[in-house]
């Protein structure tokens, strides 16, 4: 059987898991929701799809321990009864469901927050009260009732968060347990929290309930766990009754990517594997892995016992029935930015998928299959093009869908040329499958016009997608300048004094694309853990060392006119990345800048009042784009029935997750 380890039953002595896939907890907003229906459409459409395991969002089992004010909480049966619609919507399959209990504490957002030590975390404006003996006893019996609770509700089994920084790992940890009673202060006493919750929640579910604990195995912050600590606490879990254990990596106050499309896939499978030469239970790995292929291989190379994907769940609900099927191809694959999940949780947005706008809106959007097929045309084979001409096939409508280039891809051809954005290939690599499968009739190399599009199409979509904008600066015309497709796709290549006119999301991918450097004889993920300052032996307190650059000898400027933060409009939870990987590269940073002239000297420009030029030998121009409307504007003077998306309709904010969304919308609508 193709992916025969993915595939293999897991036998816990008093239930099985249907397979080694394990669904990651993630917090979509959907969890807040009065109206749970919304909640068991989504965790039901992925039980559907064949997933083995699903564990929860977070759930607090007190007020204290929410992660914004009125979060998710399990501490009444009223709250309890509400989750039996999930439980029963996902056991209509095979899949077991587990409740995460997750305790914010310092990470809270409120003012009710509690920690061991009071210490103010930094990604949190409230300072938390430091818990006192009777608090943390109480707060244990909150854990314990959460866990009954979830009994109660039907789930499976609980999934108690240990790691990413929240109240257990602040009591394991050095850097935010400073007691000195009995719960902090040596060792056993930092770890007897996370013991007494375990030991207490197996004596009050009985044996037959799974138990998984989620422990941080790399902390990758100042005065963390060291692995030695590590195997012990997870032994002591063990005897404390868990059932399975998880991986945790990095507190969510870390400075070192671990989830970014740039961590190279399956860069911690190696931190489970060092674990289970020591461990007994199951051990569930994580992070970066995104497809099953990738997960079958983890599993073959004995890493771990289970596979957890969270994100990959969002883009696709299906890919593990899709994988068994021998359909990998038709997968929609996570490509690992963020933008429509973590960065709207972060922003109290509904959760959702960059790649998949029906993920968490499920109930939201209408499928109706037309009484009469239409016969329509979409122009351009970008994002936008492609997600509105699979929407309509799917439809049954008769799609033909021009491209003037010789491949399918617009945006996400160029930026899949950035160092670590490689998934965005993927993308492009599932919507031709999926229109290939659907009967899409795609014509490359041709470009649509108003003669060619005749009256035999009922209805047009224009997606035509954006040029790049070339600011009027004198010299424009120069040798020494390059647009930002010829130099990402190769058609010129860049000197080694190089000056980038605009600092937004392009500009910086492309000081990232001319500064990039593995280091030689290094496999990508050692050169991952060099650059980014892990320390794989986890000898040193949060498995963190010096980091080791391989660096360019470019020179490279980073320009912009505006004043304020460099990168300050980019992603929420990935844009922290950009700018510590730029500095780290010693990119020079020039802001509140005026533009003067090109010429063979180089860049003329004038900074705080004085003139300058830059002495190089390429500038890359990447100010923005312009929509591409002719073709619109035409179509729709002769009155033509069409439609505008993506790019073409707003270049401003040229953005994949509105273009992907749009598409889909039209597609809808026809
Ligand atoms: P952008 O973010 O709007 O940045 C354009 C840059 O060009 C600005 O820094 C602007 O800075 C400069 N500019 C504008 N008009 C100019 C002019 N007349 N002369 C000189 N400079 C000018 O656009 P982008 O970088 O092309 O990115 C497009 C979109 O792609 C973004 O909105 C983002 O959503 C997405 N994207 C995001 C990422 C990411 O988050 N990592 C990566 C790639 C793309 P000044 O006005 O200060 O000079
Ligand atoms: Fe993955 Fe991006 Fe979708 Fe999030 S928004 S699930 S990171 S593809």
């Amino acid at each position: 059987m193709k992916y025969s380890n993915v595939f293999q039953p897991l036998d816990l002595g008093f239930t099985t898991l249907e397979n080694r896939i394990l669904m990651g907890s993630m917090h979509t907003g959907l969890e807040e929701d009065k109206d749970f229906s919304r909640l068991a459409t989504y965790f039901e459409a992925r039980a559907r799809g064949g997933v083995g395991t699903i564990v929860t969002g977070g759930i607090s089992p007190n007020r204290a321990g929410w992660i914004a004010p009125f979060s998710a909480k399990m501490a009444k049966q009223k709250e309890a009864e509400k989750h039996q619609l999930i439980t029963e919507s996902v056991h209509k399959y095979p899949t077991k469901i587990c409740m995460q209990i997750l305790h914010a504490g310092r990470y809270g957002y409120h003012p009710f927050i509690v920690a061991p030590s009071k210490i103010k975390a930094v990604i949190s404006p409230f300072t938390p009260s430091a818990m006192s003996v009777r608090n943390i006893k109480s707060t244990i019996d909150d854990f314990v009732n959460a866990a009954a609770l979830a009994k109660f509700a039907g789930y499976d089994g609980i999934e108690i968060m240990g790691s990413e920084g929240y109240l257990i790992n602040q009591f394991i940890a050095p850097r935010t347990n400073k007691r000195t009673d009995e719960w902090g202060g040596e060792f056993k006493n930092r770890t007897r929290f996370p013991i007494e919750i375990v030991k207490q929640i197996r004596n009050k579910v009985g044996r037959d309930f799974i138990i998984i604990f989620r422990l941080s195995m790399l902390d990758l912050v100042q005065d963390g766990s060291t692995f030695d600590e590590v195997i012990e606490l997870g032994l002591a879990l063990e005897n404390a009754g868990v059932t399975m254990i998880n991986t945790g990596i990095g507190w969510h106050e870390a400075r070192i990517p671990t989830i970014a499309t740039m961590v190279p896939r399956g860069a911690f499978t190696w931190v489970t594997n060092k674990a289970k030469k020591l461990l007994n239970v199951p051990l569930i790995t994580t992070n970066r892995i995104n497809s099953i292929e990738q997960a079958d291989d983890i599993l073959a190379a004995g890493h771990a016992d289970v596979i957890s994907m969270a994100r990959p769940f969002l883009a696709d609900p299906e890919i593990v029935s899709k994988s068994k099927n021998n359909k990998s191809h038709l997968v929609n694959t996570c490509i690992a930015c963020n933008q429509a999940c973590l960065d709207h949780v972060f922003d109290k947005k509904t959760c959702s998928c960059l790649v998949n706008p029906e993920a968490c809106h499920e109930t939201v959007f209408k499928k109706k299959i037309p009484k009469s097929s239409k016969k329509v045309a979409v122009i351009g084979g970008g994002v936008a093009g492609m997600s509105c001409a699979l929407t309509l096939a799917k439809k049954n409508h008769k799609v033909i869908l021009y491209e003037a280039a010789t491949q399918l891809g617009g945006q996400f051809k160029i930026a899949q040329q950035v160092p670590g954005k490689e998934e965005f290939k993927e993308t492009i690599r599932y919507f031709t499958e999926q229109m290939k499968e659907h009967g899409v009739e795609v014509i490359l190399n041709k470009k649509a016009n108003i003669e060619n599009l005749d009256d035999t199409f009922d209805e047009i979509v224009v997606a035509t997608g954006v040029t790049p904008f070339m600011p009027p600066i004198d010299g424009i015309e120069h040798d020494k300048v390059i647009s930002y497709p010829d130099l990402l796709l190769n058609k010129k290549q860049a000197g080694q004094k190089v000056a980038i006119i605009g600092a937004g999301g392009i500009g910086y991918d492309v000081a990232d694309f001319l500064t990039h450097k593995s280091h030689a004889g290094k496999t990508e993920i050692n050169s991952f853990m060099e650059e980014w300052g892990i320390d794989m032996s986890i000898n040193n307190r949060g498995g963190i060392k010096d980091s080791n650059i391989a660096k360019n000898d470019r020179i490279v400027y980073l320009l912009k006119r505006s004043k304020g933060r460099f990168g300050a409009n980019l992603g929420k939870t990935t844009g922290w990345i950009h700018r510590t990987n730029l500095k780290k590269k010693d990119v020079i940073q020039m802001g509140k800048v005026e533009y003067l002239r090109i010429d063979d000297e180089g860049l003329h420009l004038k900074v705080d009042g004085e003139t300058k030029v830059l002495d190089v030998d390429s500038i890359i121009i990447c100010a923005g784009q312009r929509s591409q409307q002719d073709l619109y504007t035409k179509l729709k003077n002769n009155n033509r029935k069409v439609h505008l998306i993506g790019g073409a309709k707003l270049a401003n904010e040229l953005d994949a997750k509105r273009a992907i969304k749009e598409g889909y919308e039209v597609g809808l609508e026809i």
